[in-house]
């Protein structure tokens, strides 16, 4: 998600520009294009590093040289390897007047699945679970719909449209046996693909995951209805291990991972180290038994002093529910 301003020469805006989809011209060029002869001797804001590689479009540093700017104003470098810095150097050997940094905080979370992916190869990774006012995900009989309210819900499926893979374990398949589709107004067209970790090949071929656009995440060899099985390997006691997984998603270009569940899955999760994100919800409900199910499972920590806490906390009143993002310690900024 990039967007540039263009400044004239006495400060007044001559153009401005944003990246809308892959393929289309970057912001730089959008705005350059939109200022004209009123860049020359302008300066430009962009919240990432032009680039330096021509693909569909020749590279935007290029761009910025032709256009004449005398300054570009840049929030962060373009962690792909095919610029980190590069796109600076190219600036600067020209005479560009260069200012990196500026709100370099906010570039970095507004493009943080493509940043996690360009430095790790693998995609961002956000657990999301709605849980009552004491910590219950579902009934002691295991009923979970709804936890919420409408506006969460429909704030959910907003949430699903914006990752490009949602992830769920064979038991929430079982349970539950959900469709895994981002039901949004109007955006039909793209519907992240579905995984389902399923180490023993449970999923039901009448599943409604059991179709395309659904990824099998499993230790074993099969076949599911018409989803793809990928084999992978696996820990002492079983589990699919979710490094290898999570490369594999990298590698096929999925930036960013949405994990719903169940408790044994976001267990592992976060046992494993892998988790990003969290975004939890919590409705101003009581459900209690001690046999309800808690959002994360396993054997969990034994000493307050170990527990997973998050930074950069975030606090939302979405209806009468209550919705907390945090972040986990792992890949800052590039
Ligand atoms: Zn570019």
């Amino acid at each position: 998600m990039v967007g540039a301003v263009v400044l004239d020469r006495s400060g007044l805006l001559a153009g401005e520009g944003y990246h809308r989809v892959a393929g289309q011209p970057h912001a730089e060029q959008e705005a350059l294009e939109a200022a004209g002869e009123l860049a020359r001797g302008g300066t430009l804001y962009v919240n990432l590093e032009p680039c330096t590689h021509p693909h569909r479009q020749p590279s935007c540093a290029e761009a910025v040289l032709k256009s004449g700017v005398r300054r570009v104003v840049i929030s962060m470098t373009d962690p792909d390897q095919r610029v980190r810095g590069a796109g600076v150097k190219m600036l600067q050997a020209a005479g560009v007047e260069v200012v990196l940094g500026v709100q370099a905080d906010r570039a970095v979370r507004l493009n943080e699945f493509y940043i996690k992916h360009r430095l790790t190869g693998r995609p961002f990774v956000t657990v999301k679970f709605a849980m009552s006012l004491d910590g219950k995900i579902a009934t002691s009989s295991g009923e979970s719909r709804w936890i919420t309210g409408p506006e969460a819900r429909a704030q959910s499926h907003l949430l699903r449209h914006a990752h490009d893979a949602i992830l769920v374990g064979v038991g929430t398949v079982l349970a539950d046996d959900p469709e895994l589709t981002a039901r949004v107004e109007g955006s039909e067209a793209r519907q992240p693909v579905r995984v389902v970790l399923d180490s023993q090949l449970r999923t039901p071929p009448t599943a409604k995951v059991a179709g395309p656009n659904t990824l099998i995440a499993t230790t074993r060899v099969g076949e599911v209805g018409q989803a793809e099985t990928l084999v992978l390997p696996h820990s002492a006691d079983g589990r699919i291990e979710l490094g290898p997984l999570l490369d594999e998603l990298g590698r096929r270009g999925i930036l960013s991972v949405l994990v719903e569940g169940g408790a044994t899955v976001h267990a592992s999760f976060f046992a494993e180290g892998v988790v990003d994100k969290v975004h939890a919800y919590v409705a101003p409900i009581v459900i209690g038994g001690g046999r309800a199910p808690s959002p994360v499972g396993g054997e969990g920590i034994r000493q307050l002093a170990d527990a997973i806490r998050l930074r950069e906390v975030d606090t939302t009143r979405i209806g009468d529910d209550l919705l907390i993002t945090g972040y986990l310690d792992v890949h800052r900024d590039s």
